[in-house]
This record gives structure tokens, C-alpha cells and sequence, in this order.
């Protein structure tokens, strides 16, 4: 495969290039072959004009954020792939109603516009430090900005569903921009419109509205409750909120770190499996069982994973299972893609041979398949 590196400005320009630019630099999981093109989208404009140019000609896209939810095949991507790297977070104004004296009141928060190339966790520290609530129990999350509302990132008892006011996107099928209201942006567990038709929107900013103070959104989670000292549904100041999420987050090999192998991943494997009440009554006893608003049940993956033998630390190839955490499957350092699927494979089918419960992937994966 010949690499060639291209510019989206002032109009697309590309050179051929001997070293091609590897994904597996640019994945957490640093796995993944090399890119025919590559193109590096710093300006809206960029990126657009990339996506456009590789759709006029019919050539495969990917679109890369962090790499951090991508399973790249050894073989790469044979197209363009345009590297999202916009930049810029802009809060509009605060939300207030104007009192009868004329004076803002009743301050609802403050809408935030953010670049999808904005790295996540640095919009989440910036929310923390000027008292924007909503997104703390989202800490240390790797990756941009533009890839939170494609699978819903969710964590701790908040997912970015609950902040989002609206995504603005390029929609590669009618050539135009689109912005949807968070109501039509089809959020759910782990999914969204923009997973449900891969490839078919670019994510150019989100903008979020995010209520203010000291106090963090109410804490939904027991893990993060016991931790902070507080009951479940009450409140702890947004900075320790986030200090404890990153502490557990570490603890469990969650926040990327280069030197600890437990983070070369792509987060959480497998989805936790929603279930009809006949499946989730086929399940042993002490299996998790949370029941959702439609009447279905939502399982642990983590939990099915160990209870089929599958303990931390499972494996003795190049990729294994986290030393710290069951569901994150980890390359070792020298590990493959086809290492980590077959690794995938095994980890799949046995939770499926034990329990009648087949896991799905979360990660995307990129020319390859489970
Ligand atoms: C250590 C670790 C911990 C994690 N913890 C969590 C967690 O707690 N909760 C959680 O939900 N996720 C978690 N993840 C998964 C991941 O971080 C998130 O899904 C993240 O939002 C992915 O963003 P990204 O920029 O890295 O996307 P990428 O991995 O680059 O891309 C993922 C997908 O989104 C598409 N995409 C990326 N940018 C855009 C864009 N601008 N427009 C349209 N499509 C786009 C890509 O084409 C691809 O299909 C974790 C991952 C790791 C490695």
C-alpha cells in the first residue's frame, strides 16, 4: 500500500510518501495497519472539504477521533482517513430567564459549544474548574469530543445524553449540514442516530447545556456514592466528584496510561446485554438483573464473563484480559488485531456456551469482523 499525505487547504492536495501513517499510532488499543491517505482536518472547513473529496471519489472514509473505541485491522484501511483535529470550545451565554427588575433570574446554566475534535476529558476538567454541572462523572474518559454522542458515552451514572442540547453535523448522503436536537439525536444505551448509520454523519460540535454551581448532578451511582461518602441521589461538590471517578477509573486500568498494559484497550469490550424477561430468567440466581423502561433487562457483561472462567487477567497470548478489569480486553505490547479478535472470539463464545447469552462488541471495528 502506497501512503500518501494530504492537506485540505486551500484545496486538497496530496503527496506520495514512502513512511505511510499507521493507525496503530492512533489507537488506543495501538492496533492497525497502515492508511492509504491521511488526512489531518484542523479547521471545519478541512474537515468537511476532506470527507466531501473522499465521497466525490468513491473512496472508503474513516473518520478517526482518539482511536479509542476502534479495532483496526493488521492489513489498516485501504482509503482516506481524515483525523478529526478541530479545535475550540465556546460557552454562549448563560441560560437565565429576565426577572420582573429586569435582572437575570432563575439561571438555568450554560450552553457550551465544542469542537468535536475537543479531546473530551479536557472540556470535562474545564466544566469542573468554572462550575458547569453535568458532565464530572464523565472524567477520564479517553478520546474527542465529536465521539461522545456517537455511542452515547455514558459512565457512573451520567452518559453525555443527559447534557447534550444539540449536535451539528455534515450528513454525507445530502451533502449538507444538519443540526439535531438531543430529542432527535435517537440516544440510548451505548447507541445513537449517528451509530445506527455508521459513516452517514460527521460530527462538526456539540453543544451541551450544563446547569451551574459547586455541587455535582446528583449521584446515581452506589460504586461512586460509597466512595464519595454520600447516600445514592444526593450531591458532592463537582470536584471531588471527578477526583473520585479518575481514582476509580485508575484503579480498574480505565484512564489511559502508557506505561500500565491494563490501558492499552479500548475501554469496555462488550456491551452489558439487554435481555427479554425469558432470557434473563434463564440466567443463574445471583446474575444481575436491572430491569429497563420497555420491560426488557440489562445484564452485566463483566459479571457473565467471570462466571464463564473468564477471570481478570485471562489469557496467556499477547492480548489478554486487564489484569483489572474483566471486560477490557488489553494489548500486552506486541499483540496483533488478529490476536485481540481471536482473544474476542474465545471470551464471546464462551459466555455464550455457558449462559445462552451472546456478548456484542462495543468497540467499531475497522475491516475486520468478530
Ligand atoms: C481506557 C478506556 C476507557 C473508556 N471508558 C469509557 C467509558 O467509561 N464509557 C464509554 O462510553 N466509553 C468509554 N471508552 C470508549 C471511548 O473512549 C469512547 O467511545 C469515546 O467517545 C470514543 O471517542 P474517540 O474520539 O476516541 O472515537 P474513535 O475511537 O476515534 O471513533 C469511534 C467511532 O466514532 C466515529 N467518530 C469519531 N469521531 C467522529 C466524528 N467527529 N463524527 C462522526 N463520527 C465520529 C469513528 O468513525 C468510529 O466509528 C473508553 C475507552 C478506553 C480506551
Amino acid at each position: 500500500m502506497t501512503a500518501r499525505r494530504c492537506w485540505a487547504s486551500p484545496r486538497l492536495s496530496c503527496v506520495s510518501e514512502p513512511a505511510p501513517e499507521f493507525l496503530r499510532d492512533h489507537t488506543t488499543l495501538r492496533l492497525g495497519g497502515p492508511a492509504r491517505h491521511w488526512v489531518e482536518a484542523t479547521t471545519e472547513a478541512q474537515l468537511v472539504e476532506a470527507v466531501a473529496a473522499a465521497d466525490a471519489s468513491a473512496t472508503p472514509l474513516l473518520l478517526l477521533g482518539g482511536g479509542s473505541n476502534l479495532v483496526v485491522a493488521d492489513e489498516g484501511f485501504d482509503g482516506t482517513v481524515v483525523h478529526v483535529a478541530t479545535r475550540g470550545v465556546a460557552p454562549d451565554a448563560d441560560v437565565c430567564e429576565i426577572g420582573p427588575d429586569g435582572e437575570p433570574a432563575h439561571c438555568g446554566g450554560m450552553v457550551v459549544r465544542v469542537a468535536a475534535g475537543e479531546p473530551w476529558d479536557d472540556f470535562v476538567a474545564l466544566a469542573v474548574a468554572r462550575q458547569w454541572i453535568g458532565v464530572e462523572a464523565l472524567s477520564g474518559i479517553p478520546g474527542l469530543v465529536g465521539g461522545t454522542p456517537v455511542q452515547n458515552v455514558g459512565a457512573y451514572g451520567q452518559e453525555v445524553a443527559d447534557t447534550i442540547a444539540s449536535v451539528r453535523t455534515w450528513d454525507r448522503v445530502d451533502r449538507t449540514q444538519r443540526t439535531f436536537a438531543a430529542v432527535d439525536c435517537g440516544f440510548g444505551y451505548r447507541t445513537s442516530r449517528f451509530k445506527a448509520e455508521p459513516g452517514r454523519y460527521v460530527v462538526l460540535e456539540v453543544t451541551f447545556q450544563l446547569t451551574e454551581g459547586s455541587l455535582g448532578a446528583p449521584v446515581r451511582y452506589a460504586e461512586l456514592a460509597r466512595t464519595l461518602g454520600v447516600e445514592v441521589g444526593s450531591r458532592a461538590p463537582s470536584a471531588a466528584v471527578r477526583d473520585a471517578v479518575l481514582a476509580l477509573r485508575r484503579s480498574k486500568g480505565m484512564v489511559l496510561d502508557a506505561d500500565d498494559h491494563d490501558t492499552w484497550s479500548a475501554g469496555s469490550f462488550f456491551t452489558n446485554p439487554i435481555l427479554s424477561a425469558d432470557q434473563a430468567a434463564a440466567l443463574p440466581a445471583d446474575a444481575p438483573r436491572w430491569p429497563q423502561p420497555d420491560g426488557s433487562l440489562k445484564s452485566s457483561a463483566a459479571w457473565l464473563i467471570e462466571h464463564a472462567g473468564f477471570a481478570k487477567g485471562f489469557g496467556t497470548g499477547r492480548a489478554r484480559l486487564s489484569t483489572k478489569h474483566t471486560l477490557a480486553l488489553t494489548n500486552r505490547g506486541q499483540a496483533t488485531t488478529a490476536d485481540l479478535l481471536a482473544l474476542a472470539r474465545e471470551v464471546r463464545d464462551g459466555v455464550e456456551r455457558a449462559f445462552g447469552v451472546r456478548l456484542v462488541n462495543e468497540p467499531v471495528l475497522v475491516g475486520c469482523t468478530l
